[in-house]
């Protein structure tokens, strides 16, 4: 394990398996990936730990057969690399879907009515008391979401907002999807950005994805709209829209993920408009021992000959 996994996890795995785990929180370095690889018959990496074809091309006949990753974002991880090298990899989907749709619920509710502005303004000791037209924010009911990639996060959030919130529900995805509520799909990207009081992104990171929300992207959005990411920060051009929200194009930004995680631009610090969480989309104890026990699942599954259930 590369990392500290919540403490029932590890005990499931050292029921099952010689544990070794890597008792700091910081991704990997190039050679402790590479020691992963030669030493391990099974490693968990998470997040940050940057499986690139650098590091396969690194290690001669490599011990590790499966790299069971903890997540279900894995662009992390050059998976064609690691097949390449005799090792397959797998996630942690379905686990994660509820806790990241709520993270982006949160977010929404934040930026929309102007949750963190206000938090800081008790904190500061600057609330002089309530008055009717103080740190009005966007009523969100009633009002209409964007989904960037309707997949299984997409979706949760999409319930979330019609169900719960009374609102349209308009996506983007790659593909047109059969849906038991009621969504409609876009035209474009851009036409969906301009349509929208809130867009929120729900992609997959990785190449395919980059920047996919570029400056175009928000120049087509309303001044009063809001962006929401929870998905992987370099989806966003984040210089693109740190000038955005200087120029007032868009009415605010709530971030789970950042483009150069951990470093968070000190421009999106100093505004008021933005909400900014520390990729929290999935920190609740039971969703990371769900995580955890899955990983050890499709640990379980590969060591027995069997199907990955989760391959990716
Ligand atoms: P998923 O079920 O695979 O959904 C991804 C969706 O994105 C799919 O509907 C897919 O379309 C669509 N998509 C992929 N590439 C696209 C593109 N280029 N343009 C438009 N749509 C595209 O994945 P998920 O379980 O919902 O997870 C989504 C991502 O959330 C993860 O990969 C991870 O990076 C992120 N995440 C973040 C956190 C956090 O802590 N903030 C937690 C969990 C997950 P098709 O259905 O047509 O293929």
């Amino acid at each position: 394990m590369t990392r500290p996994l919540p403490e029932s996890v590890q005990a499931a795995a050292r029921a099952t398996y010689d544990l070794t785990v890597r008792d700091i929180t910081t991704p990997m370095s190039h050679d402790e990936m590479c020691a992963a690889l030669r030493d391990y018959d099974g490693v968990v990496p998470t997040l940050g730990d940057m499986f690139s074809a650098e590091v396969f091309a690194a290690v001669d006949a490599p011990m590790c057969q499966v790299l069971a990753n903890f997540g279900v974002g894995y662009n992390h991880i050059d998976v064609a690399a690691a097949k390449a090298a005799g090792i397959a990899v797998s996630n942690t989907p379905g686990a994660v879907t509820d806790a990241t749709a709520d993270t982006a619920m949160c977010l929404m509710l934040m930026s929309a009515r102007r949750a963190g502005e206000g938090e800081r303004m008790v904190r500061a000791g600057d609330w002089t008391g309530w008055h009717p037209t103080q740190l009005l924010g966007m009523h969100l009911s009633g009002k209409t979401v964007g989904i960037i990639g309707m997949g299984r996060i997409g979706q949760a959030i999409a319930r979330r907002c019609h169900f719960g919130f009374g609102m349209s529900v308009a996506y983007h995805s790659r593909s047109r999807k059969e849906l038991d509520f009621p969504a409609q799909p876009a035209a474009d990207l851009l036409s969906l950005a301009a349509a929208v009081d809130v867009l929120v992104i729900a992609v997959p990171g990785g190449a395919e994805t980059h920047h996919l929300v570029n400056a175009e992207v928000l120049a087509a959005m309303q001044p009063h709209a809001h962006l929401i990411n929870i998905a992987r920060g370099n989806v966003v051009e984040e210089a693109a829209l740190v000038t955005a929200l200087q120029r007032g194009q868009i009415g605010g930004a709530g971030l789970d993920v950042y483009e150069f995680e951990p470093t968070v631009p000190d421009a999106l610090i100093a505004m008021e408009n933005v909400t900014l969480l520390p990729h929290l989309g999935t920190a609740a104890l039971e969703v990371r021992e769900d995580m955890g026990m899955m990983t050890l699942a499709n640990l379980d599954a590969f060591f027995a000959g069997d199907p990955l259930p989760n391959a990716v």
